[in-house]
């Protein structure tokens, strides 16, 4: 006898599950229908699904299911930024995070940001980042990243009375070594059926893998691009960062790369750049970020590091901040600077996800 494994509704595409409806006889438009109860209202079990026939309800309840990953633990900081750590089928855990951005003037919520993580821990080994602690743990699929997202608007609804406005991928993992399965995710997000959102409200932030964003631009992507550069030369960032030490992916293959991108999508990317006190944040590293600026045009987004335990890395004072700025501002460079949020949580990326793992191994 075989025991076939039931399909796992969450992980399939609308071209899909229009499919799948077919191959059960059904008209393709049931497929449309499954797609807006899972990704749409977020249906947990086929039952829910009341306007689909009685009988393919039966059929499916008995070969699929849909999986939905479980909040286990939910921290919010005084400045409202909400850590949400979810466990996953498989057992471990990631975090996603929701950062409201509130009019200094009138209170009010002017943006509500989800930070969603596309991997369980991340192979390229960042010498400040807690999730490069953690090695690589696995793939998430689309549905698992996109739930996240949907998890978190659901939040954003109940706690500050509207939807979420942008998604950012910038917490554990790396997406383009991911890359189908974020590029799945985008299309759910965008999705009018999922949760509509337009893909210039969508930035996939790498660590800046050439091959993969050259891949990108052929493939025609419409959402943002955020490359971490966080050093202006290949020795500071190869003793930062491993995937640098590699000629196919240092410093001047990314300057191309990101030509490329820029050239054939028309679109300019932004540069994150984390300052880490006495390593790359005296004015001639500035300078030289600028050059790079020249080379390859983009907006800086400098980061005000969240300290790590066990970790050397320091933030630099004010007044360091903003000498940087203003040698960048002088060179005509755009600068934004993003404050770490939710310092009170852990909400620097891994850190949450490596306590937990941390005590389940203990
Ligand atoms: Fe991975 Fe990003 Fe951390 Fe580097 S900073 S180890 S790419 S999660």
């Amino acid at each position: 006898m075989t025991v076939r494994t039931p399909i796992d509704l969450q992980t399939l595409n609308r071209e899909e599950l229009e499919r799948l409806a077919e191959e059960m006889g059904e008209p393709r438009y049931r497929g449309r229908q499954l797609f807006k109860w899972i990704y749409g209202k977020g249906a947990t079990s086929v039952e829910q699904m009341t306007d689909l026939p009685r009988a393919f309800r039966a059929e499916l309840a008995r070969r699929a299911r849909i999986t939905r990953l479980e909040p286990v633990r939910q921290l919010t900081a005084g400045d409202q930024t909400v850590k949400v750590l979810f466990r996953l089928p498989s057992g471990r855990h990631v975090e996603s995070v929701l950062i409201p951005d509130f009019d200094e003037e009138t209170g009010r919520v002017r943006r509500l940001t989800v930070c969603v993580s596309s991997q369980v821990g991340c192979a390229m080994g960042c010498a400040f980042c807690a999730t490069g602690l953690m090695g690589f743990q696995q793939n998430l699929t689309a549905g698992e990243i996109y739930d996240q997202v949907w998890q978190l608007n659901r939040l954003a609804e109940e706690r500050f009375g509207r939807r979420i406005t942008n998604v950012v991928y910038m917490g554990m993992g790396e997406p383009l070594l991911n890359y189908d399965a974020v590029l799945r995710s985008v299309a759910l997000l965008t999705d009018r059926d999922g949760l509509g959102l337009s893909p210039r409200r969508i930035t996939v932030s790498t660590v800046g893998l050439a091959r993969r964003i050259r891949q990108l631009a052929d493939d025609g992507v419409r959402f943002r691009l955020a490359v971490s550069l966080h050093a202006p030369t290949n020795a500071q960032r190869s003793a930062i960062m491993p995937v640098n030490r590699n000629e196919q992916t240092d410093l001047d293959d990314l300057i191309e790369a990101i030509r490329y991108f820029e050239a054939r999508t028309g679109q300019t990317i932004t540069y994150e750049y984390c300052l880490f006190e006495g390593f790359n944040d005296r004015p001639e590293d500035a300078h030289r970020l600028a050059d790079l600026t020249e080379q390859a045009p983009g907006k800086v987004n400098l980061i005000l590091y969240n300290p790590v335990e066990g970790l050397p890395f320091r933030r630099p004072s004010e007044e360091r901040l903003q000498a940087f700025i203003r040698v960048l501002v002088d060179r005509g460079v755009t600068v934004t600077v993003r404050r770490s949020r939710g310092q009170d949580i852990n909400a620097a990326c891994g850190q949450l996800a490596v306590r937990e793992q941390t005590a389940s191994e203990a």
